[in-house]
């Protein structure tokens, strides 16, 4: 192995992409105030009650960044993770880790446990394999049904999307409206402008902790069963459901009907 392969084998994911852009400053303060927005125009309705705006947590970089901007601007929002029962044990020990240290409440949804036993025992435990309707069932055992009681009572959530994740997001505006659930809602993208370099240095600069697969060429992480490694090339999305089209791929959280 030589000298240049040595050090790209064993460089964190903020070596690699810790790059702020030229507006960078300008993002994150258009990215604070429109939190502060966020947790004003939602605030819970009477003293007791909880916030009427939460984060959708995926502890992915995006969504630690924004977890932490909750927290160190002491904001009045919630968080929520979907557990979906298939996640990493490095994505486990990061929920773990960030429950223990959050201001803002983490509040865990899980699948409905005799439905992932029943849909296991009748398509298989590789059933996401097999074709793209199966898929998208156990998606929606394991997060759309969960999201639908994570959203329940709130008025909006923040979402750590960005347009540069893939073609499907390329559009994403700054506030969206979306009806989960069949309920309207608003939907701040917060880090929508942000790039990847963008994340990696707010976490370089605000020492944010991350899930470790980063650091192994995992950008993007959802489900083991449905997320790899990439290579050098590869799109940001390239290493979920990668055995799937590009227009398939998407679990249902932020598709529109
Ligand atoms: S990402 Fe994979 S394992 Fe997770 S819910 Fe969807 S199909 Fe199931």
């Amino acid at each position: 192995m030589n000298t240049a392969t040595q050090k790209t084998a064993t460089a964190s994911a903020i070596d690699l992409n810790a790059r702020a852009s030229a507006t960078f400053a300008q993002k994150l303060a258009a990215t604070q105030a429109l939190l502060q927005q966020a947790a004003r125009d939602y605030a819970p309705s009477s003293a007791g009650d909880e916030p009427r705006v939460t984060l959708a947590c995926s502890l992915g970089a995006e969504d630690m960044v924004l977890a932490h901007l909750i927290n160190a601007m002491q904001l009045n929002i919630g968080i929520f993770v979907l557990e979906t029962g298939q996640l990493h044990a490095e994505t486990l020990a990061l929920l773990a880790r960030l429950q223990a240290s959050s201001r803002a409440k983490v509040s865990v949804f899980k699948p409905v446990e005799q439905a992932t036993i029943d849909f296991v025992a009748r398509e298989g435990k590789d059933a996401m394999y097999k074709s793209i309707p199966l898929r998208k069932a156990c998606c929606q055992i394991r997060k759309m049904e969960p999201l639908s009681r994570a959203l329940a009572g709130k008025a909006a959530w923040i979402t750590g999307l960005r347009r540069e994740q893939s073609g499907a997001r390329a559009e994403v505006p700054l506030i969206d409206h979306d009806a989960v659930g069949g309920t309207e809602r608003v939907k701040y993208n917060p880090l929508s402008d942000w790039t990847w370099g963008d994340v990696w240095h707010y976490i370089a600069q605000n020492q944010v902790d991350y899930n470790p697969l980063h650091d192994q060429f995992y950008p993007s992480i959802g489900c083991a069963p449905c997320t790899r490694a990439i290579s050098l090339g590869e799109d940001f999305r390239a290493g979920r459901w990668w055995w799937e089209d590009e227009a398939a791929k998407e679990c249902g959280l932020h598709v529109k009907s």
